[in-house]
């Protein structure tokens, strides 16, 4: 069955490229069975959700399996709280199908094109220190391990397993659903607009403690941000007509995408002009005010192709992390306009996750496609790196397998678990090979506390 053709495949960033043979199963049947063939015949494996990551996670030169097919609600338990949804189902749809049942997500990232699994599989995350990262809503998942088997896990089931597979780079087997923790679907305020800096971090621990979703975008070479304060509502939906979201969305793509991509190609065409183009997008910030449902108020359009970092560090190191940041890129003169982002996210308990223990606060930096970014990430990373940072695994970092060892705990109990399910490495790459040190010995395990804040 599995002797088609090579086709190619590129991230959302164009960072990877490759030439796999892509296979779209249509049915559970069909990814098991798949599955245990690769197995048997010894062939590599990887699973592409929606090709958002920016790092060579999904990069395959033999099989690469899209779950495109396998989307949509399976079932809704409102008494539980719960819905089982396919691996495939995309962020935006799953918001709208939940929305159908009167559900939502409690909380999102800032786009929603990617798959529930593909998002759950990096840690994907929002903002707001009461919520934790997309994985902590996951209650269960069904896992096709190497051997073509399906096999369940929960807190209360298969435990270890279940922490591991939360966040687990696509590399314990493919995940084929996943039952979520859901919310009743209530309206969200959302306010927007630009402030300074100073205010930001003077007022930072308020704003964060006070908001449920508070987050906000540093200008660089400005003193200015684009704060965000989201926050459940009694109110109605303002944006409920049809014309009234049409008009919002043709805003949204003409002033923060179409007017962005100018001056973005206009930086890159002309380097010298970034602290110009940042001055201007800053003042270009508009004021929102609009009251809709979760998934349609955390997701934003991302036209503008960029490349990205982002690390997580302990929630109370945001303010010294960005002053090093600031002082970094005027000292260094690094020719980027885009805004440096900064999120929280409550600590958890999952293995991989970058939250681990920690209530965090996560810092992304990001380039316009096309411009040099290595240097100033290199800069970046070595601020990180001085506050004990985890990498966003989606994200482009340089951490090596013996750093990664002493920032997360349960680091080898991963190995140990991730050798146990897939002897041959057929859910591996080049570069998942290295990033777990696979030809390497694991160490003799030591029992592991629990994070306080799980
Ligand atoms: C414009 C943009 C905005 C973003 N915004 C945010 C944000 O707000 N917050 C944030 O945290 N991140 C953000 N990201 C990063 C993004 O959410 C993550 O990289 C996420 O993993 C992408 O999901 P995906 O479906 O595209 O997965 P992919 O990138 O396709 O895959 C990611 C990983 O999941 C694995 N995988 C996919 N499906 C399965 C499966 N069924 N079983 C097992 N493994 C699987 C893949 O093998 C791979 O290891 C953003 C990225 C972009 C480009």
């Amino acid at each position: 069955m599995i002797a088609g053709e090579k086709e190619s495949w590129r991230n959302w960033s164009g960072t990877v490229a490759c030439r796999p043979e892509i296979i779209q199963p249509a049915s559970l049947e069909e990814l098991a069975r798949t599955v245990a063939e690769c197995g048997r015949a010894g062939r590599h494996l990887r699973v592409a959700g929606a090709g958002h990551s920016f790092t060579p996670l999904v990069e395959s030169d033999d099989v690469l399996l899209s779950l495109d097919h396998l989307q949509g609600l399976e079932k809704v338990d409102r008494e539980r709280g719960t819905a089982v949804v396919l691996a495939g189902t995309r962020l935006g749809s799953l918001g709208e199908l939940l929305l159908a049942h009167g559900l939502a997500q409690e909380n999102l990232g800032d786009i929603d094109v990617q798959s529930i699994a593909g998002a759950i599989s990096t840690g994907t995350h929002g903002t707001g220190l009461r919520f934790g990262s997309l994985s902590t809503q996951v209650v269960a998942l069904t896992l096709i391990t190497a051997s073509g088997d399906l096999i369940e896990c929960s807190e209360e089931e298969n435990r270890d397993l279940f922490k591991a597979a939360q966040v687990s780079l696509g590399t314990l087997g493919v995940i084929a659903r996943v039952t979520l923790r859901v919310v009743p679907a209530r309206p969200l305020h959302y306010i927007g607009r630009r402030a300074s800096l100073e205010d930001c971090l003077d007022n930072l621990e308020r704003y964060r403690e006070e908001n449920e979703h508070f987050e906000f975008f540093w200008f660089p070479y400005t003193p200015w941000v684009q704060a965000k304060w989201i926050n459940t509502t009694e109110e109605a939906v303002r944006q409920n007509s049809r014309w009234g979201r049409l008009w919002s969305n043709v805003n949204q793509l003409m002033l923060e995408n179409g007017v962005f991509w100018l001056l973005s190609e206009a930086n890159r065409l002309v380097p010298t002009l970034s602290a110009t183009v940042s001055r201007i997008s800053a003042l270009g910030v508009a004021s929102v005010d609009e009251i809709d449902y979760p998934h349609r108020i955390f997701a934003t359009p991302r036209l503008v192709r960029f490349v990205e970092m982002e690390y997580s560090i302990a929630a109370d190191q945001l303010r010294p992390v960005l002053e090093e940041i600031r002082a970094c890129i005027e000292e260094q003169r690094f020719k980027v306009h885009f805004p440096v982002e900064c999120r929280f996210v409550k600590g958890d308990d999952i293995w991989l996750s970058p939250a681990y223990g920690r209530d965090s606060a996560y810092v992304a930096v990001h380039m316009y496609k096309g411009m040099e970014y290595k240097p100033y990430f290199r800069h970046v990373e070595a601020i990180f790196r001085r506050y004990e940072g985890r990498p966003h695994w989606g994200k482009i970092h340089t951490r090596r397998p013996e750093e990664l060892a002493a920032l997360y705990p349960r680091w080898h109990d991963f190995r140990r678990l991730r050798a146990q399910l897939d002897p041959q490495g057929i859910f591996l790459n080049p570069y998942l090979r290295e990033l777990f040190a696979v030809d390497e010995p694991l160490p003799t395990p030591t029992s592991q506390p629990e994070p306080a804040s799980s």
